[in-house]
């Protein structure tokens, strides 16, 4: 270890030497997207450290305490050095704003994606965090090492050779997945230069405090090095940098051991065994036994056209969720298939599928069914190889090949769903069981049923309005796919999802208090027009890590709400029309924006504020406070037939109730034109009322 903390030091002098020759003593020096300059300089010394002659300074006299003898002790101050040496190395690669960053490598963690991981960790959705160096011994098992490490949800730092293995065996890596690709050497002290401010940024720990921060890091954080294959000095190096910042390591090499420090291990399922014991991580999450590997990793995976195996729902087959209230009499695990399952359905099919769930607990409420139903499609999710989107009659899923070739049925919905309810809800729930149904006919007659209960839902809640309430509610359940995104819900405003409602945010936060639904205090009107609070506006800013920082909720044009992916509808500025069209998810056609519903959704999604379009709940449109500032329904100039025959009952009488009798037949579908030129012949002919509004531009 010494040795190799002596080498580091010797290169990493030798670089800031020639890059004062280059820059001069004077030039500064820090990462990008931190408060905390250079983290590990940061933690450790009191002194501000900006500028690369302060590195040398620096450098030079901690090369006085590298000691030969090999003691514990030596090792754990030679680590000390590695650390400086390595984030000088790293430092320097970010001088004069030259982005170090590749698309192969991550490098620098910024503070924002600390915070917002930190949630998680506090949350116990990442219940720790790994550092893996070198690599395994064959691709294969690097495979099953990081999948193993995904279902436990531990977010996986890769330096080493083990990237190019995962990315021969064709394993996806990235932030997304939670499996972060470092770099290949001194870049692992990204790592711990991330480890370091999770105690600065949660723990309010101080520059230079050393002491605290070791302590903090052996108590609280949940880290630990897995130190693989066959290593050099430098690696040596590394892992005495490592033991300095009191995180231990497993290896799989033979060893000397040092208790509760360092461990020898060749059996990688024992590996992970005894570092997430080292580290005191407990992993709460029981194993779903299903074929794929299942965890939160898995949620924002996507399944691509080419690798689908079925399809089914998302407007190519008949398909609806339903979570319903079960009596004493249900079966807990009982999963039955109506119809055929996966094997006996040919690749590339478009199978119909309802999925039926019952729910017994002496404290379930039916209020909470619709709850516990949305939460089916982040729970479907995790399962590797399932795409699920949107909820009730619109769900879309994909099944991979991967998937089905690993023996994936759509029975193993039914067992996520078990587990996932048992775990997720156990305060509530005691019984669940399940009916997955494949049969035509069957889906065809539960889904009347089901849509009944949709409907009876959604009446519940009809005669609340925003002004009845002192309360709103967030959602942020979608931050797993768009991170910045929240969405406000109230009485009159539904997720843009459709699938949470108020009543269901509310009731949210009645069964999880920590969870994505939150309280939003509204006692503070800013413009009652475009629906502006000031508590409103605090919430979203820190709940979109800053990113927005003003919401209107009534319009489409300033400050409009944000989108994630899974609105059901899409709605457009169409200047030349001086309206908005809507568009909605089942519309495959072109639209008067010249853009499909896919094209549009791409630029809408996301979780950023994109004046003129805005991602709503059918439900929405149909509210009074839809795009209230902009003038309502009546700027509505084109939509797909199909939409206005599904919402026509509700669309004529909010129609008639804003004096515009006849609007139905003044907004424009796909039968009638989709370009803006004929649309505005067909507007004037039909004396549109957005004609005559006031100028929106
Ligand atoms: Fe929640 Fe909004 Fe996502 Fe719906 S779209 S699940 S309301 S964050
Ligand atoms: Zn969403």
């Amino acid at each position: 270890m010494i040795t190799g903390a002596t080498n580091i030091l010797k290169n990493a002098g030798s670089l800031v030497n020639k890059a004062i020759e280059e820059y001069g003593e004077e030039k500064g020096v820090e990462y990008p997207n931190t408060a905390y300059d250079l983290p590990v300089f940061y933690a450790f010394l009191e002194d501000k450290v900006k500028t690369i002659g302060k590195i040398r300074k620096i450098l030079e006299e901690i090369k006085e305490s590298i000691k030969e003898e090999p003691t514990y002790e030596n090792a754990l101050k030679a680590g000390k050095c590695v650390l400086f040496a390595a984030e000088a190395i790293e430092a320097l690669k970010y001088i004069e704003g030259k982005e170090h960053r590749d698309a192969e490598y991550t490098g620098f963690i910024p503070d924002d994606l600390i915070r917002r991981l930190g949630l998680s960790l506090v949350d116990g959705t990442i219940p720790g965090i790994v550092v893996i160096l070198g690599k395994m011994k064959t691709g294969k098992e690097a495979k099953k090492l990081i999948r193993s490490l995904q279902e436990r949800g531990i977010l996986c730092c890769l330096c080493g050779d083990i990237i190019d293995q995962l990315h021969e065996e064709g394993v996806n890596i990235g932030l997304d997945l939670r499996v972060i690709p470092l770099g290949k050497s001194t870049e692992a002290i990204h790592a711990l230069n991330f480890a370091l401010r999770t105690a600065l940024i949660f723990g309010g720990l101080k520059r230079g405090m050393e002491k605290e921060i070791r302590e903090y890091m052996k108590e609280r954080v949940p880290v630990f090095v897995i130190s693989l294959g066959e290593k050099g000095d430098m690696r040596y190096g590394n892992e005495a940098g490592v033991l300095f910042c009191n995180i231990p390591i497993v290896t799989d090499q033979e060893e000397e051991e040092i208790e509760g420090r360092y461990i020898s291990e060749k059996d990688y399922k024992k590996m992970i065994h005894k570092a997430l014991e080292l580290a005191g991580i407990k992993i709460k999450v029981a194993k779903i036994d299903i074929p794929v590997p299942f965890g939160s990793a898995f949620e924002g995976e996507r399944v691509r056209k080419n690798d689908v195996f079925v399809e089914i729902g998302g407007g190519r087959s008949i398909a609806f969720e339903l979570l319903k209230m079960g009596t004493e009499e249900i079966e807990d695990g009982k999963i039955d298939l109506i119809g055929k399952d996966l094997n006996e359905i040919p690749e590339g099919s478009t199978p119909d599928l309802g999925v039926i769930v019952e729910v017994y607990g002496e404290k379930m409420e039916k209020d909470f069914e619709p709850v516990m139903e949305r939460r089916f499609h982040d729970f479907v999710n995790c399962a590797s190889g399932i795409m699920h989107v949107a909820q009730r009659d619109l769900i879309w899923i994909r099944i991979s090949k991967e998937a089905r070739e690993a023996g994936f049925l759509l029975r193993d919905i039914g067992t996520i769903l078990h587990g996932k309810l048992h775990q997720e809800f156990s305060e509530i729930v005691d019984k669940v069981q399940i009916k997955i149904i494949t049969d035509k006919e069957r889906v065809e007659k539960e889904i009347i049923e089901a849509r009944k209960i949709y409907r009876e839902r959604e009446e519940k809640t009809k005669n609340l309005t925003d002004e009845s309430v002192d309360t709103f509610y967030s959602c942020t359940l979608c931050q797993s796919f768009a991170p910045d995104h929240v969405c406000i819900i109230t009485p009159e405003r539904t997720g843009l999802c459709g699938g949470v409602n108020w009543m269901d945010a509310k009731t949210g936060y009645r069964i999880n208090k920590n969870g994505p639904n939150q309280p939003v205090r509204k006692d503070t009107v800013i413009d009652i027009e475009k629906g502006e609070w000031k508590e409103v506006n605090e919430f979203v800013r820190e709940a979109s890590h800053g990113k927005i920082e003003r919401v209107c909720l009534y319009s489409a044009m300033e400050n409009p709400h944000t989108s994630c992916g899974c609105f059901e509808c899409i709605v457009a500025f169409i200047p030349e029309a001086n309206g908005f069209m809507i568009v909605n998810r089942e519309f495959g056609g072109k639209t008067p924006c010249g853009m499909s519903f896919s094209t549009l959704a791409g630029s809408v999604g996301g979780g950023v504020q994109v004046p003129g379009f805005i991602g709503v709940a059918k439900r929405y449109i149909l509210s009074k406070k839809f795009i209230l500032k902009e003038g309502g329904l009546k700027r509505i100039v084109w939509m797909p037939k199909s939409l206005k025959e599904e919402l026509k009952p509700e669309l004529k009488k909010r129609a008639e109730k804003i004096s515009e009798p006849d609007l139905l037949e003044k907004i424009a579908d796909e039968t009638i034109c989709t370009d803006p030129e004929e649309l505005v012949v067909f507007l004037s002919e039909k004396n549109h009322p957005s004609l005559s509004m006031e100028m929106m531009l």
